[in-house]
This record gives structure tokens, C-alpha cells and sequence, in this order.
């Protein structure tokens, strides 16, 4: 099989002699290889499980090989929706949002969520919110169903008053990607099962918003990491999750620590259909290895649908 630097050397010799064929072009350009392009869409749309990918997961690849290179990979895998994790200015990945709504779809995919965020404080509220408007319009081209802050500013001072104007804000961003067509949600970490004033951060959250406009992205490990039983939230909370993020130590079920069964039961019952892997680190050093034997993981596993 060729290698890339033996197909790069070829190539840059074609190019010297003046031969080089228009598809060997656009490969080194970054832009759709059809062949490969094609045969990761035919995978992505004959895919039978509906499973996603936070493409956070294949950051360091996305610098490296671009973001056409990794969908078309993630594709091949048999992944059929992304969440995004780089919206700057209008662009997703550096891309115009129509022109990554098309390379995603071309695959066989489907743009289902993103990933952005601002800090707030009410000096910078109105500055905060005109950066919104810019953004809401950017994902209303992208044609996501969610618009996802996945932190926010906490620290030893944090009060349960600095954390009521974080709901504030999150709801007055809910009401305006709302206005969009689009659900804008929250995203947790450990941080927020921390206790202010013998509160929960998270619970406090989940109280204090507008749950109208509003909704939660759990994700399952970190609420678990923080000593939260995430099957008892998604029962008793139902109508407040509306998508997870399922997440492991490293790879999804090789830790052995997460028990996915019963989360995916409790996600089904109450009709929640939107999810996304999520692999921060890996066990080889080998990332694409670790997303693909996720994709496995789950694929194989009779309770997920
Ligand atoms: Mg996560």
C-alpha cells in the first residue's frame, strides 16, 4: 500500500514534470478525495446504529491532517452524527457553516450539535450577547438541533449569587437560540458537584434555569467521577436531559469503572436519542484507535439501539 510520503514524493514529481492529474490535486489540498470520500459516506449511511461523535475527541488529528481528513475517517467508522468543538468568528473548523454542512452531509453525516461558549460577567453582558447573536446565525446555517456551553468560570470564591447569574445568562441565551429554532444546553464536568453553601452546583443549575429554554448535556463519566449517579438523574429529571455525552477514563467501556447498560436503558425510556462519544484520552497514544474501538464497543453492545 502506499504510504503518505511516498504518495506526497510522487505526487511533487508529477507536479515538476507538469503530469499532475486533477485528483491527485485536490487530495494534497486538503479538499474531498473522491474515492475515499465515497466510500466513507457509503459506510456513515449504512451504519445501523445511531451513534455520534464530539469530534474533540480527534483534536490533535484535526490540527495536524484537517478537518476533511478526519470526517472522512470518522465517516468510515460508521458515526452518523458530530458535534462540533470549534466555532471562532462565524467559522466552524476555519469553515464557512455552509461549506461544513456539505462536507458533513456529503459523508453520509449529519451536523447535530456544537460545541461554544463565553464567559460572562454583567460588565461584558452586552458584548457577550452581540457574540452570541453572530453565533446562533453561524449554527442556524450549519442546521444543528443544539447550541452546547460545555463550562463555566467557577473558582474557592464562587458564590451561589455568581452561580444564579450564570443561569440567568444560560437562560437569556436559551431564549434567543430558541428564537433560532435551535436548544442551547449545558454541559457538565466534575467541578459542578461541588457543594456552595451546602448546595450542588449542578443541582442548583438544573433548579435555576429556565427550563423552557434550557437543557442539559450530561456527560455520564464526569457525573459519575464527580460522586453523581447519573441513572437517577435521568430519572429524575427527565425532561431537563435531552442529550449525553457517553464518556469513559479513556476508551468507552475499557476502563471497566462505567456501567453503560442501565444508562442507556434510562436514556431510551425517556426518549432521548441524541448522543455522542467522547474520548479524551487514549490508551496507545493512538487516538483514531481509541474512536474506532469505541465505535465498536458500542456497536456491539445488544442494549444500544
Ligand atoms: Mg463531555
Amino acid at each position: 500500500m502506499q504510504n503518505r510520503r511516498n504518495f506526497l514524493k510522487q505526487a511533487g514529481l508529477l507536479l515538476a514534470g507538469g503530469l499532475v492529474a486533477p485528483q491527485l490535486l485536490t487530495a494534497c489540498g486538503g479538499k474531498a478525495n473522491t474515492n475515499a470520500a465515497a466510500t466513507a459516506a457509503e459506510a456513515a449511511t449504512t451504519a445501523t446504529k445511531n451513534i455520534g461523535l464530539q469530534l474533540y475527541s480527534l483534536r490533535d488529528m484535526i490540527n495536524k491532517e484537517g478537518i476533511q481528513k478526519v470526517l472522512e475517517v470518522v465517516a468510515k467508522m460508521g458515526y452518523k452524527n458530530l458535534e462540533n468543538a470549534n466555532y471562532d468568528k462565524g467559522k466552524i473548523y476555519g469553515l464557512d457553516p455552509a461549506d461544513f454542512k456539505k462536507r458533513v452531509e456529503d459523508l453520509g453525516m449529519k451536523c447535530m450539535s456544537a460545541h461554544l461558549g463565553q464567559e460572562y460577567s454583567k460588565e461584558k453582558a452586552s458584548e457577550v450577547m452581540t457574540w452570541w447573536d453572530q453565533a446562533i446565525e453561524a449554527h442556524r446555517t450549519l442546521g444543528v438541533k443544539y447550541m452546547i456551553q460545555p463550562w463555566m468560570a467557577t473558582n474557592d470564591k464562587t458564590t451561589l449569587d455568581d452561580i444564579k447569574m450564570y443561569c440567568d445568562y444560560f437562560s437569556q441565551v436559551g431564549q434567543k437560540a430558541k428564537a433560532a429554532g435551535i436548544i442551547f444546553g449545558y454541559h457538565n464536568h466534575d467541578f459542578e458537584f461541588r457543594k456552595i453553601d451546602n448546595q450542588l452546583i449542578y443541582d442548583f443549575l438544573l433548579d435555576n434555569v429556565d427550563k423552557d429554554s434550557v437543557c442539559f448535556e450530561m456527560d455520564v463519566y464526569w457525573v459519575q467521577h464527580g460522586g453523581g449517579d447519573p441513572v437517577a438523574y435521568l430519572k429524575n429529571r427527565p425532561d431537563q436531559f435531552k442529550v449525553i455525552h457517553i464518556k469513559d477514563e479513556k476508551e468507552i467501556g475499557a476502563s471497566g469503572k462505567m456501567n453503560f447498560e442501565p444508562i442507556f436503558n434510562q436514556m431510551y425510556a425517556n426518549g432521548i436519542q441524541d448522543w455522542f462519544v467522547e474520548v479524551e484520552q487514549y490508551s496507545n497514544n493512538d487516538p483514531v484507535a481509541s474512536v474506532q474501538q469505541s465505535y465498536d464497543f458500542l456497536n456491539n453492545a445488544a442494549y444500544v439501539k
